[in-house]
């Protein structure tokens, strides 16, 4: 060996590292990954596909007061919108979880409490959007309707249109270039506005000589009434999600990345699932959690800053006669989501050094945030010490990674409220392009190396 090879860091793509047994496994987990993705385009359907899932595997409903012996699988949902999985650990829990934490919630457009209007012979639902999206991106992409009516009498229905083949599916109509000389002139963040990201649903006229006006409105709420028996009013207690209709798939000649919609953060969120799926007897708890509201902030019951999580860890401390605050001092997180993937199209956003690349295998930040780190959890060099241990004895492709080049944005993650709670954390996850947009692409070799990762972790001695 060369004093170069010896003292250089060498960084290698995950397929120089893969075996061609190692490419059939990751390229069979990415096919499971696209069904998982597909079924999975709103946070209540993900969390249904993964107990679906859980239960195959045998997993039961957790059960407060029950003392569980090692081995024994369990979930927890939270009001539908979240999900625990642990599997009990032979070690008590005073001596910490091993937890990955991943979110569910993906950027999508959310109709509004009163949303149907008729305008110039259509009919349309006003949306409010949910997360950080570029908005011009949403305008002439196919949509579909997914959510939850719940009607004055207290019962619910579950609205689910444009998925299925032969379905109608939704659309926000854009400006032609043959007109768009005002448009033309604008940024392209005021270019399409918040208040103009309207659904086109429908155009007939209710046929009545009686009805004057608002004829399309009510042929449409007549179409609703008749398949879901809701009314105009139901719409208050309604949460309706308008999400691309189409379903994830291979992008690439060699087949080697996935284009879907909700990568974020759902490629983390099905590692970390396939990994207690898969996980053999761990030592410690291995707990796998996925939240919903990480993209406005991890606010809301169902989010990070929830106490359902405590609460669920401080059961299993109770059942095993510990507190809680020790069980958290020993743990430690890997809050899996995604980071962004150097893009040479848009090369100066990022310092190619220190950026997460295609294929180069699970994304580790030590920091993220904005302006100085702002923000971030910014583990300490102990953690990443710890993680590069792990990785290494588990034959994992792992890279360090940064959310862009200084002062160019930021963003952040879970991590700092895992960190709260006193738990060891550190950012992982895959590298996606197009971050955000209605058609995200990541690399089935960085999608495996997560589960890997995550499963290292699980199984960790
Ligand atoms: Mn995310
Ligand atoms: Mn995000």
């Amino acid at each position: 060996m060369s004093l170069k090879d010896e003292l250089f860091y060498q960084q290698k793509s995950a397929y120089e590292v893969m075996s061609d047994t190692d490419k059939a496994k990751c390229f069979a987990y990415a096919e499971d990954y696209i069904k998982f993705l597909s079924a999975s385009k709103t946070e209540r359907l993900a969390v249904k596909e993964a107990v679906k899932l859980a239960e195959a595997k045998g997993f039961k409903p957790f059960e407060y007061g029950k003392k569980y012996k090692a081995g024994a699988k369990v979930y927890e949902v939270n009001r539908g919108k979240a999900l625990t999985l642990a599997i009990i650990g032979k070690r008590p829990m005073s001596e910490g979880i091993n937890l990955a934490a991943a979110h569910v919630d993906s950027p999508r457009l959310d109709l509004k409490q009163i949303p149907l209007y008729e305008d110039g012979g259509m009919a349309l639902f006003k949306t409010h959007y949910y997360g950080g999206i570029k908005k011009y991106q949403w305008v002439t992409v196919p949509l579909e309707l997914h959510g939850v009516v719940v009607k004055k009498d207290g019962t619910s229905v579950e609205v689910d249109i444009g998925a299925h083949p032969g379905e109608p599916q939704f659309v926000i109509t854009d400006l032609l270039p043959h007109l768009d000389a005002n448009q033309a002139k604008k940024t392209i963040s005021e270019a399409v506005s918040g208040e103009s990201l309207n659904l086109l649903i429908g155009s007939i006229p209710f046929k009545d000589e009686e009805v004057k006006d608002n004829k399309i409105k009510l042929a449409v709420l007549k179409l609703l009434h008749d398949k879901y028996g809701i009314i105009e009013e139901d719409f208050l207690s309604a949460e309706l999600e308008a999400v691309p209709a189409y379903d994830a798939r291979d992008i690439g000649i060699d087949r080697s990345l996935v284009g879907g919609y909700g990568h974020d953060d759902r490629v983390c969120a099905y590692a970390e699932l396939r990994a207690i799926l898969d996980a053999k007897k761990p030592e410690k708890t291995a707990v796998c959690l996925l939240v919903d509201k990480e993209e406005i902030g991890s606010e809301g019951v169902t989010g990070m800053l929830s106490g359902s999580f405590d609460r669920f860890v401080a059961e299993l401390c109770k059942t095993d006669g510990c507190s809680v605050y020790d069980c958290f001092a020993n743990s430690f997180c890997l809050s899996a989501d995604v980071c962004n993937a150097f893009d040479p199209n848009f090369a100066d956003v990022s310092d190619k050094m220190n950026n997460a690349k295609l294929n180069y295998g699970l994304g580790i930040l030590k920091y993220t945030g904005s302006r100085g780190k702002s923000g971030s959890n910014d583990a300490s060099a102990e953690v990443v010490g710890r993680v590069r241990k792990l990785f290494a004895d588990a034959d994992v492709v792992w890279q360090m990674g940064e959310l862009g080049k200084v002062d160019q944005g930021g963003g952040g993650t879970v991590a700092k409220y895992t960190a709260r709670r006193n738990i060891e954390t550190i950012d992982a996850g895959v590298p996606v392009l197009s971050m955000h947009a209605p058609f995200e692409v990541v690399s089935k070799a960085d999608a495996y190396m997560t589960y890997l990762g995550v499963k290292a972790l699980f199984e960790a001695k």
